[in-house]
């Protein structure tokens, strides 16, 4: 699962990007991670590991982890290949969902490419270069399909869908804001994977001093938040300065330099978790001595798959399921207590994984 970060030049992408990988995963703890410099895996932040972990005397704690890839180089232009504009956008095309960074703070020493701060022109810019690079995909299916539509009905169908989406795309809205019930359209339309139909969330990049009330104060943040309800998206207020600075921290430091920004977590922590759950990823946790783990499904998976992201043996031999909620086993404070009060589920290979069920699964080998 990839979230990528875009943005115009200049307004912290890399700034962001960087300290998302310092303070994430150490990258040792995971031979998948790439080595490529634009990619990182980052932990999500989930305070429920160390609690259990406590309770277990765990000796490794594993949290949940996303990848990131800061997305460089979208300019205006992208899509007509201005800079290295198409291999940009086949990079977004990879995807699963965007990080969409806007500039919300004054600095004169640091440029902006269209000489202004202006953040709702800005996502306007880069969402017509995802919009025309659409387009362009949208054509080229529309060229492949009308040869067979007047034969064969399916095509029909799609065509006449592939021009309404056009028509969608071309008054400047998103693929995303573009809604049917038809189950054949749906499946044509995540097949096209279109950038403009990802889940997008926004990073309004603001001054320190914005930062205690949530940018309510700041203009720029009150006009990206208007737009940014018209598209459905969730806004988010960081600094990324100050988060570069946050992520060089130790753990106790880190408390009381938010504590002195007036703040409970850190933007990134926030950021992080809302990218999870727009994915529609959940954990569920396994703990014991040896580890506490947060193990990552997609919401409605069923028990046995979910015991397959553990080993495949598991959910080839799964029985079944012990659960218990994370907050009711240590309300308990044991696992046999919360037998004892009845709060421990067996449950079979129907039972869907909720976030923070704590699971230990029976199979056979
Ligand atoms: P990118 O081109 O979007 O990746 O932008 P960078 O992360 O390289 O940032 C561009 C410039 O803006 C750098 O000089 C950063 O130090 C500066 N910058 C980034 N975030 C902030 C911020 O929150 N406040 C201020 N004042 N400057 C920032």
């Amino acid at each position: 699962m990839k979230l990528g970060i875009v943005g115009l030049p200049n307004v912290g992408k890399s700034t962001l990007f960087n300290s998302l990988t310092k303070a994430g995963a150490e990258s040792a703890n995971y031979p998948f991670c790439t080595i490529d410099p634009n990619v990182g895996v980052v932990a999500v932040p989930d305070e429920r590991l160390q609690k259990l972990a406590a309770l277990y005397n765990s000796v490794k704690v594993t949290p949940a982890v996303i990848e990131f890839v800061d997305i460089a180089g979208l300019v205006k232009g992208a899509s007509k290949g201005e800079g290295l504009g198409n291999q940009f956008l086949a990079n977004i095309r990879e995807v699963d969902a965007i990080v969409h960074v806007v500039r919300c703070f004054d600095d004169p020493n640091v440029i902006h490419v269209d000489g202004s701060v202006d953040p709702v022109r800005d996502i306007e810019t880069i969402n017509l270069e995802l919009i025309f690079s659409d387009i362009e995909i949208l054509e080229r299916r529309i060229a492949k399909v009308s040869r067979g539509a007047r034969n064969d009905k399916a095509q029909a169908k799609e065509l006449e869908l592939l021009n309404r989406l056009k028509e969608h795309l071309e008054q400047g809205r998103l693929a995303i804001t573009f809604k049917t019930d038809d189950e054949d359209e749906q499946e044509w339309l995540s097949g096209y994977n279109l950038l403009t139909g990802k889940p997008v969330i926004f990073a309004a990049n603001v001054a320190e001093d914005d930062l205690a009330d949530d940018g309510a104060s700041n203009k720029y943040v009150q006009e990206v938040r208007e737009f940014a309800k018209e598209q459905g998206s969730e806004v988010f207020v960081i600094c990324a300065q100050i988060e570069q600075e946050i992520a060089e921290l130790e753990e106790d430091e880190k408390k009381m330099f938010l504590e002195d920004l007036g703040i409970a977590q850190s933007g990134l922590e926030k950021l992080i978790q809302a990218s999870y759950h727009i994915l529609g990823l959940i954990s569920y946790l396994t703990s014991g001595e040896p580890e506490t783990r947060a193990w990552t499904i997609k919401k409605g998976t069923k028990a046995p798959q979910a015991a397959g992201k553990i080993h495949s043996d598991f959910e080839r031999g799964f029985i079944r399921a012990e659960v218990v909620n994370y907050q009711d086993l240590l309300d308990c404070g044991s696992i046999a207590a919360a037998k004892e009060k009845g709060l421990v589920g067996l449950e079979g290979k129907d039972y869907v994984v909720k976030d923070g069920d704590v699971i230990l699964f029976r199979f056979n080998v």
